[in-house]
């Protein structure tokens, strides 16, 4: 770190009273100067003769005439040196700073034993100073022997170490704010831009399209439109080429965007393969949208070269044009520019798709269930649903035996949406944690007053678990606080995860699944026989159901080896197995001939609010079904 002045680094009245010390202490005149002589302190002990020299501005000039020449002196020590104008001795101290010269502390105003007073007293007539006042003042100045004035310059040089330590902590101090502003410039920056290709990121050109509304607004002009570009095949680049190859695609593809536009428009990295740009007050010219896209795919048609061969880059690209008779968020109209975009991708092709109102419908749904979906959960917009898993007998009699919780959305709008649909979305914002607390609280209400009338048989609640779900550190902790408040037994309770949970929690699973199965727990793996079924994997877990997937039951016949295979090996690990979408009779009879009695599916019952399971009388563990 450079430093262009004392003031920098030195407090100037902390440093005046170290100074006036030494003048108290020494009885020698002092004054701390900048390294081209300007005083930074005022000066200590000074001379009435001094005084009226510095007083005259042709004196002023002559005055401190040596301390510049400290600078160009190659050692540290300064040797006793002569006042070219007054005869006078002066010396001093360079002042170092982490090794940089910054300024002298200058000490004087001392008559040599060999003084000649002739040339102070003719300079000072020169100034026109008056003959009996200047041989006063010049036999008032202090005499001193060389040794004296030698050892003074030895007491400076242990004040002068005293105040380059001040001035090194607050150099210090300095170098951590100026370190510590970089870093949060860096921060900034980094925020604002994306590090791989420098271009402004998404957070940032969405604000830049939010002051572009506000202003055309505003003035009734200053139209803008907004291009999105997708790299194509991204993909198939990251097999052939690796993510390093990926790169280079990108940087060039980046530059080549950059190029394409004038400086006052802007492109921004959307996201990993998809670019951002406005073009601002275009008017039909060589900068219209559509010849920009055209310059790009030409530029383009060069390619890039990966592993000492020409690779093609090839684009999709959607628009929309903003004018300001419309009033809309940017992220609303970044999403008009995203759904032109989708229907480039449909179609597969480079050319430029503009954005027409009924490509919005789409995107726009699912916009608008991002946005509300906080507000579903706090007004319990998001109901839970039951589905009765029901338990045969021998003959051909059935009874309830628990429920699966299944969430649905009853949006003010779009009516009942199925978790199809906000389950990623919830997924996807974070939001998935609140929602499946809310899931087990309803569910458990739910269950405990159902079994005020099954208390010699009590049904359970199936909840479903995300894999990330799953793998959250909270996620015992989170039960185990619901099941208190609710004053619920572990064991009305189960859990439903899948073969995925397990991959993403690895060995900790295990754990995961004792603990639950401490408090009650019981967990089933879901969706069984859809995945790679790692059989070897479901032995060591502490499982205690599995479910069929519908898939399987829907092709029974066809998959009877299969399903038989599985209820032996479910028998012999203690596992019971529930069938899962039971819709017909012929797949019951081919269940019950391989010991399955354990059934879900639209045959016994669809999934039904609260209300209507209790109004169909499903929610005794002991009546008997109709069916
Ligand atoms: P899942 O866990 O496999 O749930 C069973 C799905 O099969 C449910 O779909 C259910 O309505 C449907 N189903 C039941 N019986 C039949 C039948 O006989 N035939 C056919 N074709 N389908 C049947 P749903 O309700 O649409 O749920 C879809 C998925 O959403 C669920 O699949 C589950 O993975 C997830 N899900 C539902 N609720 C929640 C929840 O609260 N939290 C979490 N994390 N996921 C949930
Ligand atoms: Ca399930
Ligand atoms: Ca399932």
């Amino acid at each position: 770190m450079f430093i262009n002045n004392l003031s920098e680094i030195l407090d100037r009245q902390e440093i005046q009273i170290l100074q006036d010390r030494f003048t108290r202490i020494t009885g020698v005149a002092s004054v701390i100067t900048e390294l081209d002589g300007t005083p930074f302190t005022g000066f200590s002990g000074i001379c009435s003769f001094c005084s009226a020299i510095r007083n005259n501005p042709e004196g002023m000039k002559n005055c401190l005439r040596n301390n510049v020449n400290f600078n160009d002196m190659s050692s540290d020590r300064v040797s006793l040196l002569r006042c070219p104008a007054t005869d006078l001795w002066e010396t001093g101290v360079k002042i170092r700073v982490a090794g940089q010269h910054v300024g002298n502390w200058i000490i004087g105003q001392v008559k040599p034993e060999d003084f000649d007073p002739s040339v102070a007293a003719e300079f000072a007539f020169s100034l026109g100073m008056d003959r009996m006042w200047i041989q006063d003042a010049v036999s008032s100045i202090p005499e001193m022997k060389e040794t004296d004035f030698t050892m003074i310059l030895e007491i400076l040089h242990l004040f002068a170490n005293q105040l380059s330590s001040l001035a090194y902590r607050k150099y210090l101090l300095k170098k951590e704010i100026a370190e510590k502003n970089a870093i949060s410039r860096q921060l900034n920056y980094l925020n604002f831009h994306d590090p791989e290709t420098g271009l402004i990121n998404r957070q940032l050109c969405e604000e830049r399209i939010d002051h572009l509304i506000q202003v055309g607004l505003r003035t009734g002009k200053d139209s803008f439109s907004l291009i999105m570009i997708s790299l194509a095949g991204i993909k198939h680049h990251k097999e052939l080429y690796g993510p390093e190859g990926v790169k280079t695609i990108v940087s060039k593809l980046a530059r080549v965007l950059m190029v394409s536009v004038r400086n006052e428009d802007t492109v921004c990295r959307f996201s990993t393969d998809e670019f951002l740009i406005v073009i601002e007050n275009h008017d039909n010219s060589i900068n219209s949208p559509e010849i920009v896209y055209e310059r790009i795919l030409h530029t383009l048609e060069a390619g890039v070269t990966l592993e000492n061969s020409r690779v093609k880059i090839h684009i999709h690209g959607g628009m929309v044009s903003w004018n300001p008779s419309e009033k809309i968020e940017s992220s609303q109209l970044v999403r008009k520019c995203y759904a032109a975009l989708q229907e480039s991708r449909k179609k597969d092709c480079p050319k430029l798709v503009v954005y027409t109102e009924d490509m919005f419908k789409a995107v726009m749904f699912e916009y608008e269930l991002e946005k509300s979906f906080d507000k579903a959960i706090r007004e319990e917009e998001i109901v839970p649903y039951f589905q009765p898993i029901v338990k045969l007998n021998e003959k051909n009699g059935s009874k309830v035996y628990g429920y699966e919780v299944l969430a649905r959305w009853n949006h003010p709008r779009y009516g009942i949406l199925m978790p199809g649909l906000f389950i990623p979305l919830a997924e996807q914002h974070d939001m998935l944690r609140e929602l499946t607390a809310y899931i087990i609280r309803k569910g458990a209400r739910f269950i405990k007053e159902i079994n005020r009338e099954n208390r010699d048989s009590p049904l359970f609640i199936s909840i479903n678990i995300t894999p990330d779900e799953f793998i959250r550190q909270d996620l015992v902790n989170m039960i185990q606080k619901i099941l208190q408040e609710e004053e619920l037994p572990g064991h009305w309770i189960k859990l439903e995860i899948t073969e995925n949970s397990i991959l993403k929690g690895g060995e900790d699973s295990i754990d995961k699944i004792r603990e639950l199965n401490e408090m009650g727990i019981q967990i089933s793996m879901d969706d069984f026989g859809t995945g790679y079924s790692n059989l070897s994997l479901l032995c060591r877990l502490p499982l205690n159901n599995l479910k069929l997937d519908k898939s399987l039951i829907m092709m029974a016949e066809e998959n009877e080896n299969f399903i038989q295979a599985v209820i032996r090996m479910a028998d012999s690990l203690n596992l019971e197995i529930i069938a899962e979408g039971v819709e017909k009779q012929s797949q019951i009879d081919i269940l019950k001939k391989m010991g399955c009695y354990l059934h879900q599916g639209f045959f016994y019952s669809l999934p039904m609010d609260a209300q209507t399971i209790k109004s169909a009388g499903l929610t005794s563990s002991s009546r008997e079904l109709i069916h």
